[in-house]
């Protein structure tokens, strides 16, 4: 092995979360490599103006919480963000569309200048990029999987083999590489999963009238139908859950069709559908890794877990599995221990197993009281959901919960506090 391919640090996968994790590492002092299998254009990343406007929307959007935004700010990503393109949302709006259950949040009544901010996924991987790019401990690899992983040597080091013949020594290997990590099978490490029997089409329209700044969401039997604002009032980025049968449908129909159905589908609660993008669809399965760590390992964001998108929590959670684990490491590299290994890691699994459970069990529970049919489930959802509404307390709690403020943060997402 030469001193090149000798490193601290391995992340597997450039996305948002493999990337916050690597930006979060920049005054760490140790020695990073980041592999991505896709070919990303790093130029085109860097001159992000210029593709946006060939490209228009990206499809994929996030919600991006309060709590993400202060990592990616503590990142040093997100006055580059800001300058690109997000809208701030200042309202949800949900319903269920099978009853009179309704229920609004307005970030006035909290006094904050809004509930979060609708990120396309495309401007924070560029900013990310851009800055990871820059950093002087980390080297970029694109075009680059892992395929070999063996098992940590007596000085604790993982040997690697890269798809084009490279090897390479690392104290500890993270695997960021999304929903389908062949990182973590690598490690040996299982996964709980099952289906949610939908699959979410999501697409750029143009509305009637204007987004109003506010995500809406109308709950169905079929899984729920989200319009996410987007910086250009007309327009928003939707998520629409159902079955199978019915996506492979709506996927067939032709544009004019579609805006129409979508229309029905949303009561034309912002008008007419006048224009829609191209159309993509994901399959959506609840997963969730046996282990998040190993001597040497540990998985983070989608290779971790994911789950449906009903509450836009997915990159949220990986983006705190990001800052904890962050934060794990630092400690260990300050205190002088051996931060790489199974004991210290499991501070981490400590930190995030919980509450990455927590919200899957909770998306589950909003997937199945929407998805009963019959008067008894419907009573529940209309009382549950007007109670809600009226009452400042719950209401108040779960905003924060959406705004990912509720419940044990990791330190790097916690807002400064004012003067
Ligand atoms: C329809 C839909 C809507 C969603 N809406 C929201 C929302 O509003 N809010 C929200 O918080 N979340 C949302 N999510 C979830 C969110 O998109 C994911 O949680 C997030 O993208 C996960 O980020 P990640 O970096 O962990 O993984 P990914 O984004 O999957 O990134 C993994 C990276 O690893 C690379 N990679 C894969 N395999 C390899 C390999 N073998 N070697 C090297 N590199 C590899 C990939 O190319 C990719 O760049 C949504 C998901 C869906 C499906």
């Amino acid at each position: 092995m030469t001193q090149d391919n000798m490193t601290d640090l391995v992340i597997v996968g450039a996305g948002m979360v493999g990337l916050t994790l690597a930006a979060l590492l920049a005054d760490s002092g140790l020695r990073i490599r980041v592999l991505e299998h896709r070919d990303i254009d790093a130029e085109q990343a860097l001159t992000w103006e210029q593709s946006q406007r060939e490209q228009g929307y990206d499809p994929r959007v996030s919600a991006l919480t309060v709590a993400s935004q202060q990592v990616l700010s503590v990142a040093g990503v997100w006055p580059q963000i800001e300058q690109m393109r997000l809208m701030p949302y200042r309202a949800m709006d949900v319903w269920d569309g099978e009853g009179t259950g309704h229920i609004h949040f307005d970030c006035a009544e909290l006094h904050e200048p809004c509930l979060g901010h609708i990120v396309e996924n495309r401007v924070t991987q560029a900013a990310l990029l851009q800055r990871v790019a820059a950093q002087p401990n980390c080297q970029l690899s694109m075009g680059v999987a892992l395929t070999e992983l063996s098992e940590p040597d007596e000085q604790g080091a993982r040997r690697l083999t890269l798809s084009n013949g490279e090897m390479l020594e690392s104290r500890c290997v993270v695997a960021a590489d999304g929903a389908l990590s062949n990182t973590r099978r690598l490690a040996g490490i299982g996964m709980w999963e099952w289906d949610y029997g939908h699959h979410a089409i999501v697409t750029t329209v143009t509305t009637e009238v204007s987004n109003q700044a506010t995500c809406w969401q109308r709950f169905t039997n079929d899984g729920p139908l989200a319009f996410l604002p987007l910086a250009e009032a007309h327009l928003s980025s939707i998520v629409w859950s159902t079955s199978p049968d019915h996506a492979k449908l709506l996927m067939e129909l032709n544009d004019a069709d579609f805006c129409q159905a979508l229309e029905r589908a949303f009561e034309g609660r912002l008008g007419r559908v006048t224009h829609t993008d191209p159309r993509a669809v994901f399959p959506l399965r609840q997963r969730h890794a046996k282990q998040y760590v190993k001597a040497g390992f540990a998985a983070i964001g989608d290779a971790a877990h994911t789950i449906h998108p009903l509450a836009g929590q997915g990159v949220n959670l990986g983006l705190m599995d990001a800052a904890a684990l962050a934060e794990t490491i630092l400690e260990g590299v300050k205190d002088g221990v051996d931060w790489h290994s199974e004991y210290h890691l499991r501070r981490f699994q400590r930190a995030r197993q919980g509450e990455n459970l927590q919200m899957a069990a909770t998306m589950e529970g909003f997937k199945r009281l929407f998805n009963a049919e019959g008067p008894l489930p419907r009573l529940l959802r209309n009382t549950g959901m007007s109670l809600m509404n009226r009452c400042s307390p719950v209401k108040n709690h779960i905003v924060q919960q959406a705004m990912g403020l509720a419940g044990p943060l990791p330190r790097l997402a916690r807002r400064p506090i004012k003067e």
